[in-house]
């Protein structure tokens, strides 16, 4: 019984991992409605908790690729996606103006699809160690093409098992790679994922404030400034955007819930 039920997860997982949505770029009406309406009280809270100044980007990981153009139609640009594949795929489909985030976990052996197949890649988000900068950077070198937008992404929970690198000395031995080493790679900011616990507590988050620390810290550390914050999801970009998010990454408010098991 057991070991049945462990398969069918696992078998799940799989299948969820690898799941393409269509490419088809045609929607209703209905469905355009839906998410004009969705869309749009989001963004009326971004513009008016930061006073216009935060960006919206909407997480687009497996819905198909007609939300995204019904999306674009209204004048949206900038979408985050999770996984290398569909990326690709959606990038390849949709219109060349877009400004794809990749903001899904990075795989050292996944870099070389980014950096070669997307020419409108305007950040990768997820680099949170001095092997993916460089193989990102190297490959890029190898494949041509102009600089590509990264954010550091920062374990700000302290939890060992989370992504991202720890604040303080590896961070900025990160960033200093970055700049140094990394001439194909072009640092926009700082990105944390705020755990689920700090995200459904009240007041004010400590893991954006921690990020907020950092973004401090690197600038006066490397004579930097205006380093964007991408911080904050469907459950807590309002809080994101009081403790200084620039960029907030929103998904399932938009396009409503997701399969289940697909992590973030
Ligand atoms: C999925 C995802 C989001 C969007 O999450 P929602 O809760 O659906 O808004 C934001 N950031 C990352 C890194 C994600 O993986």
């Amino acid at each position: 019984m057991r070991l049945t039920f462990v398969n069918k997860f696992h078998t799940s997982r799989l299948v969820l991992k690898q799941f393409i949505p269509s490419m088809s770029l045609v929607y209703t009406p209905e469905r355009f409605e839906e998410l004009k309406a969705n869309v749009g009280s989001i963004q009326q809270k971004v513009d008016e908790v930061s006073s216009g100044q935060a960006r919206l980007v909407c997480v687009s990981k497996l819905k198909p690729a007609s939300d995204i153009q019904a999306l674009y139609d209204m004048g949206y640009r900038h979408f985050g996606e999770n996984y290398v594949q569909e990326l690709i795929e959606k990038a390849q489909a949709l219109p060349k103006d877009i400004e794809w985030h990749f903001i899904g976990g990075l795989q050292t052996n996944k870099t070389k699809d980014l950096a070669k197949n997307i020419t409108n890649l305007y950040a990768v988000e997820t680099i949170d160690t001095i092997k993916k900068a460089k193989k990102l950077n190297d490959t890029r070198a190898n494949v041509g093409g102009s600089k590509i937008g990264v954010f550091v992404q920062v374990n700000t929970s302290g939890e060992e098992q989370k992504s991202g690198i720890f604040p303080g000395e590896d961070l900025t031995q990160l960033v200093k790679t970055i700049l140094e080493e990394c001439p194909l790679l072009e640092l926009r900011g700082l990105m944390t994922i705020g755990s689920y616990a700090a995200s459904y507590s009240d007041g004010p988050n400590a893991e954006f404030g921690v990020l907020a620390d950092c973004k401090q810290a690197i600038e006066s550390q490397f004579g930097l400034k205006d380093l964007q914050l991408s911080m904050g999801m469907s459950g807590d970009f309002v809080q994101a955007i009081k403790q200084g998010s620039t960029s907030v990454r929103v998904g399932s408010s938009i396009f409503g819930s997701r399969p289940p098991n697909n992590g973030h």
